[in-house]
């Protein structure tokens, strides 16, 4: 018998960042496209603005882009060079001083940065930080960044000191940087999180996934590399490694549910990828149905593929309600069953007496998947066979996705028949590992959380 988990049963992406040099109106843009990427992180935003005087505007708050940025602030926030960030905060707690992007002084000059992803070994490094008398601001990793370049700016120069940074920080990082008026953009050697850079208007964009670049009609020019720093200025751009690891560690929950469909990641588009998964899960389990329906959002193009493979019609079985906020605490079970009944709805005159091939991109606790199959019997389905469109999700993310400890997974101690008899389906089925790297068109890519092969050392317990 599975005990009844945690509610807060989604992944939740860390934060999301933009950089604009040599663009007029640089915040209007970072403002369309920080809303592109808002799905990577809702709960606060911000941008730091910098113009032909070299200074430095920031704003900042709690919220979505649209609600901290009203029309009247981008007069405030003139400048040709920007950079923005949107969060949603799992190494830190949500307090003001955590929200990105953040600016800080050192000998060479004012800088504000904003990053995406992780660092492992932070604890360690802001311990030794602190044993020679560094003072901390924030409890979030990324102002350990700050530290590190500050520490060499001066007699180094911005990129070195960033690489020196960029070197002694491990785990996940695609960081933006502003100094003295130029533009760093740079991505952890492993390449866990997505960074592309765009042209615009005579200037350079970079974002998180290229739905940003496309949302303000910058032309895509290509991902900046895993290991790479990029300063964009007056000279176009220059490019540095500062590391020549050769692993190359896509999250893979990037291509399954994080990213929006229409983001080509490392050549690769999000959607087409999901479809893939679609395909190879009928290969692997074909299942029999009178309907294919995918969980809304994130595994519609799944389910499409999956149809297509079987020639089983595709059906809108489930509507999601889109008003209804992402997280939302739920105290009891009555709540919890209200929680995803006010998100998700069944269309009874579609699901009523059919045999569902239900597709869903991961199961992290089970509470919600448990509750969608519930729904859809309690709408008239007859059966209902869940296949997932990713292997068993099972060890926790170190990298900068929220999944909670290993004891709230449910794959962590529960093979498949528990886990089915848990969420009430008549059968379960899990993506390969093989078919979800066939289904991204490369050899390797992060799948520490289906597999605990973790790329880096995780430098500490659990
Ligand atoms: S552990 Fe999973 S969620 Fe975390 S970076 Fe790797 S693939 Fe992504």
């Amino acid at each position: 018998m599975i005990e009844s988990r945690d509610s807060f049963d989604e992944l939740h992406e860390e934060c999301g960042v933009v950089g604009i040099y040599g663009v007029d109106g640089a915040s209007r843009h970072a403002f369309v496209a920080l809303e592109a990427i808002q799905h990577r992180g809702q709960q606060a935003c911000g941008m730091a603005v910098c113009g032909s005087d070299r200074r430095l505007r920031i704003r900042k708050g709690a919220g979505l882009v649209k609600d901290v940025f009203p029309d009247d602030s981008f007069s405030q926030l003139l400048g040709d060079s920007c950079i923005g960030h949107v969060r949603y905060p799992t190494t830190a707690v949500g307090g003001r001083e955590n929200i990105q992007p953040f600016s800080t002084t050192c000998n060479a000059g004012t800088f504000a940065y904003a990053h995406n992803g992780n660092i492992v070994n932070a604890d360690h490094i802001k311990s030794s930080l602190e044993d020679i008398g560094h003072l901390f601001q924030s409890t979030s990793d990324s102002e350990l960044f700050a530290h590190l370049i500050g520490m060499r700016a001066r007699d180094e120069g911005w990129a070195q000191s960033i690489m020196s940074a960029a070197n002694q920080l491990d785990g996940a990082f695609s960081t933006v940087i502003l100094a003295e008026g130029v533009l760093y953009a740079c991505r952890d050697k492993y390449g866990f999180r997505p960074l592309s850079i765009g042209r615009l208007e005579g200037g350079y964009v970079v974002a998180s996934e290229t739905c940003a670049l496309n949302a303000i009609g910058a032309e895509f020019l290509r991902d900046i590399d895993p290991g790479e720093l990029v300063a964009i200025g007056p000279d176009g751009i220059k490019s540095y490694r500062h590391s020549q690891h050769p692993g190359r560690y896509m999250c893979a929950m990037e291509f399954i549910y994080f990213a929006r469909p229409d983001s080509d990641i490392e050549g690769c588009n999000v959607h087409e990828f999901r479809k893939r998964t679609g395909r190879l899960l009928f290969e692997e389990h074909p299942v029999p149905a009178d309907i294919v329906v995918g969980v809304p959002d994130s595994s519609l193009s799944a389910a499409m593929g999956y149809s297509e493979a079987s020639r089983i019609p595709l059906e809108r079985g489930l509507l999601k309600n889109i008003y209804v906020a992402r997280t939302f605490i739920q105290p009891s079970q009555s709540m919890r069953d209200l929680g995803v009944r006010m998100k998700m709805s069944p269309i009874r005159s579609v699901v009523e007496g059919k045999s569902i091939a239900l597709i869903d991109d991961s199961i992290v606790r089970g509470t919600t998947s448990r509750q969608i199959v519930r729904l859809l019997r309690d709408a008239g389905a007859r059966e209902v066979h869940m296949l997932i469109a990713s292997p068993k999700y099972a060890w926790p993310c170190f990298y900068g996705i929220d999944t909670g400890t290993s004891d709230q997974l449910i794959g962590a101690d529960h093979n498949v028949e528990e886990i089915c008899e848990y969420i009430g389906a008549d059968s379960l089925h899990y993506l390969s590992e093989q078919a979800l790297l066939k289904a991204s068109c490369r050899t390797t890519l992060c799948t520490a959380c289906f597999t605990g092969n973790y790329p880096t050392a995780l430098y500490g317990p659990e």
